[in-house]
């Protein structure tokens, strides 16, 4: 993109973080000398396009607030239904359920039986998302991951190994 500025005093070349490129020039100057100045750096948009596209991107974050904000409410309804459900089986106590951004944790459970999921069990596949819920329930008795906590598990889900195989893929 070629952008005449009324303030520029020099030919300025602006590579974007979206990938846009600018050619900042001052008035009267001739656009094809501008262009030949931009095809004379080429090499050098070409290296900061690839910085920017290894970059973490800003615009994903915003999709996944967005996504949080969109699902939160099915993914707290959700792990509350199959918490009472699972429940049923272990009969143990909890204090609060919470939903959160957490994009490396699906769920979580504190010392205070404070239970925790990521809004993407949401969007998983129900036999996913039971896992997950009875995981952490099974973590309000053992705080650990010993054969006396997977065992705990596989009274609710005894196909445990394949589903967490599955998630570390997610
Ligand atoms: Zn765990």
């Amino acid at each position: 993109m070629l952008v005449e500025s009324r303030r520029a005093r020099m030919l300025r070349l602006t590579v974007h973080a979206d990938g846009r490129v600018v050619v900042t020039m001052p008035r009267g100057m001739s656009p094809a000398y501008a262009m030949r100045f931009a095809q004379a750096r080429s090499q050098w948009i070409a290296d900061k396009v690839a910085y920017f596209q290894r970059k973490p991107k800003p615009l994903l974050l915003s999709a996944n607030k967005r996504d949080y904000r969109q699902y939160k409410d099915a993914a707290l309804d959700l792990a509350r239904q199959r918490l009472a459900f699972f429940n049923v089986i272990y009969r143990l106590a909890f204090h609060s359920v919470t939903i959160g951004n957490q994009k490396t944790r699906w769920g979580s459970c504190s010392k205070k039986g404070n239970v925790s999921f990521s809004y993407r069990i949401a969007l998983l596949p129900p036999r996913y998302a039971d896992y997950i819920v009875v995981h952490e329930l099974c973590h309000l008795k053992e705080m650990n991951h010993s054969q006396k906590f997977w065992d705990l598990v596989s009274l609710a889900v005894p196909n445990y190994r394949d589903i967490r195989k599955a998630l570390k893929n997610a």
